[in-house]
C-alpha cells in the first residue's frame, strides 16, 4: 500500500472527445488540483492534431470497434465505406454529436494509446479522456457486452452519455416503462433520482469518477467499498447519487488519508 507515494502522477491531462455542453471543466481542474495539488492541464479535444493521413487509418480503426450487437462476442471484420466516412467526419469535427453508437471499450482504449498518445505522453501522467461516445466492455459471465460508466488505463477513460446509461435505474422505472407508461411521465415521477442526459449534476458527478481513475493510477485499484465514498463502485443509479452527490462525506476516512499523505508529499517535492 505505501507503496502508492511513488506513484504519484507528475500531472493529469483532460482530453475532450466530441461536444459536451453543459461540463464545466474548469470546475474539474480546481477540484483535481485542490484534492490532490497535482497539477492539472486541460488539453482539449483529443483528434484536434491528428494529421489527415492518421485520420484516415484511425477513422478505419474505429468503424472496426462498432458493437453491433451486444450479445455477440466477436466483432465484425468487415466494415462499410460510409461508416469509415462517418468516423472521419467525426474526427474532423471537434464538436461532433453522438448518435449512440457503442464502441468496444478496451480496443478503444488500445487504439488511442497506440496511435494518439505514445511517444507524446508519459505513463507517470494521468491522462484522462472524457467522450461524449458510449463504449462497452464483454462480460463473459452473461455472455454480452455492457456500456460502461469508465474504463481505467492508459488512457483512464470517462464516457458522460455512461453515467447516464450504464447504472441501472430503480427496478420499478423500468417495470413501470414496460407497463407502458410514458418515458416523460416517470422522468418526472423519478426525478433527481437518476442522472440524465444534460443534467446539471454532471460536472459534479464527474470529479468522482476522475478520481477513481487517479486512485487507479495510485493503486491499480479505483473502487471503494463504503456507499458513501466517491470511489464506490456504483451498478445503480441511485448508488451513484449517493456516492457522488448525497454520501456524507466525499471520501470515506480511509481515503482522506490516501489523499492527506499524496498532499503532504506533493509538497515536500515541490518545496
Ligand atoms: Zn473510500
Amino acid at each position: 500500500m505505501e507503496d502508492f507515494l511513488n506513484r504519484i502522477p507528475f500531472c493529469f491531462r483532460i482530453f475532450e472527445e466530441g461536444e459536451n455542453a453543459g461540463l464545466n471543466l474548469n470546475e474539474l481542474k480546481e477540484y483535481l488540483q485542490e484534492k490532490t495539488t497535482i497539477p492539472v492541464y486541460l488539453e482539449g479535444k483529443i483528434y484536434q492534431k491528428l494529421s489527415l493521413e492518421k485520420i484516415d487509418l484511425v477513422a478505419r480503426k474505429l468503424a472496426q470497434l462498432r458493437i453491433k450487437d451486444p450479445h455477440k462476442g466477436s466483432l465484425f471484420k468487415s466494415v462499410l465505406e460510409g461508416e469509415v466516412t462517418y468516423e472521419k467526419e467525426r474526427l474532423r469535427d471537434p464538436n461532433w454529436k453522438p448518435y449512440g453508437m457503442l464502441y468496444e471499450g478496451v480496443l478503444y482504449q488500445q487504439l488511442l494509446e497506440d496511435f494518439i498518445l505514445r511517444g507524446l505522453f508519459d505513463a507517470k501522467e494521468c491522462l484522462i479522456l472524457i467522450t461524449n461516445q458510449l463504449i462497452g466492455t464483454w462480460d463473459p459471465k452473461d455472455w454480452r457486452y455492457h456500456i460502461r460508466t469508465s474504463l481505467y488505463g492508459f488512457p483512464h477513460i470517462i464516457s458522460i452519455p455512461g453515467l447516464v446509461m450504464a447504472p441501472a435505474r430503480p427496478r420499478e422505472f423500468y417495470l413501470k416503462r414496460q407497463m407502458g407508461i410514458p418515458l416523460e411521465i416517470l422522468k418526472k415521477e423519478y426525478h433527481g433520482r437518476f442522472l440524465d442526459h444534460d443534467d446539471a449534476r454532471t460536472t459534479e458527478v464527474l470529479k468522482g469518477y476522475a478520481m477513481q481513475a487517479f486512485f487507479y493510477q495510485l493503486t491499480d485499484d479505483p473502487f471503494c467499498q463504503n456507499q458513501d465514498c466517491r470511489l464506490f463502485n456504483s451498478h445503480w443509479q441511485e448508488e451513484m447519487i449517493r456516492a457522488q452527490l448525497d454520501g456524507s462525506y466525499e471520501f470515506c476516512p480511509t481515503h482522506e488519508e490516501v489523499l492527506n499523505r499524496i498532499r503532504n508529499r506533493v509538497q515536500s517535492i515541490s518545496s
